[in-house]
């Protein structure tokens, strides 16, 4: 595969910046867009070298393959700024390893490793003063690629498009969640695409989680797609319990989209002494556990709100309330992990960028 530099990438940048015009002290989540993205474009068998230009919307054709097969994967990731203004990644190429993971799976070609990171890196110079530094907020950036080549054929695109798009974003706090365990929907199933950040599986979420939601809750606790008895994923989150002391997630699979949050918080938990065990978790436990007081925690994590805890949980129309904790898992690893992202600690783990 080719390699390129930095300077390899041209960048045209806008006339009509929104710098101005943007509210830094009030932003929402995902909603308002810095002004220069980064596109690359795959034909005749090779991606074009990425440009940064500005961000703008794209004409496809209406037989574009996106539109009726639903060839497109997506990543997640953040870029930090400390009280020096100095800007982090946080461990960038297991993003990067991932967007082509999902890619391969859904018979996408992969993207170079030197065009996603040289791009994001000159797209974030290009974009730095979008770097929120009010605490909590962060640039949160969105890689992601499509089918552009067009056919009503149910085949793979000759055409691809590749974009890195960035939000400036403030803190995501939901507050306490309350979840519904599913007992009917899957998101993913054995030889499926729930390992892959796909966008039809988003889509496959929305109405099972809008039932929960019409039932009072927030979001669903996936289960298993056989037999629902074993859980594995909140909403789009990895999903952690602690049942007494241990802290305890499910292993990834074919099902499980394998979270950067997840593995580093079960680095950091280790190295902090805290009993970490990976192995499948079964509803059943969990209400025991409810039943007897066992059950201190539970929350799910991931890039957007790193770790977001949960106070109680519905299941076989029982609702099941979860302890008030003084010294939670989830708030100490949320700092540990946030002093990490932010450069507010050291970096044992090499994890900055
Ligand atoms: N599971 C799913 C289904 C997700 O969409 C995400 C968000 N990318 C996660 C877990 C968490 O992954 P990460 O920690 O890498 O953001």
């Amino acid at each position: 595969m080719t390699t390129i530099s930095e300077q390899d990438i041209t960048v045209e940048k806008t006339q009509n910046s929104k710098l101005k015009d943007t509210d830094f002290n009030n932003l929402p989540f995902g909603k308002v867009f810095s002004d220069h993205m980064l596109i690359s474009r795959y034909k005749e068998g090779s991606w074009s070298i990425p440009e940064v230009v500005p961000y703008q919307p794209i004409t496809l054709d209406p037989s574009a393959k996106i539109f009726h097969y639903g060839q497109s994967v997506f990543e997640g990731m953040k870029a930090y700024k400390d009280s020096n203004n100095d800007i982090y990644l946080f461990r960038p190429l297991e993003n990067c390893k991932r967007l082509n993971i999902s890619s391969k799976r859904l018979a996408i070609p992969e993207i170079p490793e030197s065009y996603f990171m040289e791009g994001l890196k000159k797209l974030l110079k290009v974009d730095q003063d979008w770097i929120p530094t009010t605490s909590g907020s962060a640039l949160y950036i969105r890689p992601f690629v499509f089918a552009s080549g067009n056919g009503f054929h149910a085949s793979p695109a000759n055409e691809y498009i590749f974009i890195i798009a960035t939000a400036p974003s403030g803190a995501y706090f939901s507050g306490k969640v309350t979840v519904a365990i599913e007992e009917k929907y899957s998101r993913s199933a054995n030889g499926g695409v729930g390992y892959a950040k796909a966008g039809g599986n988003y889509a496959g979420q929305f109405y099972p989680t809008q039932l929960a939601i019409d039932k009072g809750y927030n979001q669903v606790i996936w289960t298993d797609d056989t037999t629902h008895e074993y859980i594995e994923e909140a909403g789009a989150m990895n999903i952690f319990v602690r049942i007494n002391d241990t802290l305890i997630t499910a292993p990834t699979s074919d099902r499980i989209l394998d979270g950067i949050t997840r593995k580093s918080i079960l680095e950091i938990a280790k190295k902090e002494g805290i009993d970490v065990n990976v192995r499948r978790i079964s509803v059943k436990e969990i209400v025991e556990a409810a039943k007897n007081g066992s059950l201190k925690e539970m929350f799910g994590s991931g890039t957007a709100a790193v770790i977001s805890p949960i106070s109680g949980f519905g299941y076989k129309n029982k609702d099941y309330t979860l302890p008030e904790l003084d010294d939670s898992y989830a708030s100490k690893l949320k700092t540990l992990i946030t002093d990490i992202q932010y450069n507010r600690s050291e970096d044992p783990f090499n994890w900055r960028a």
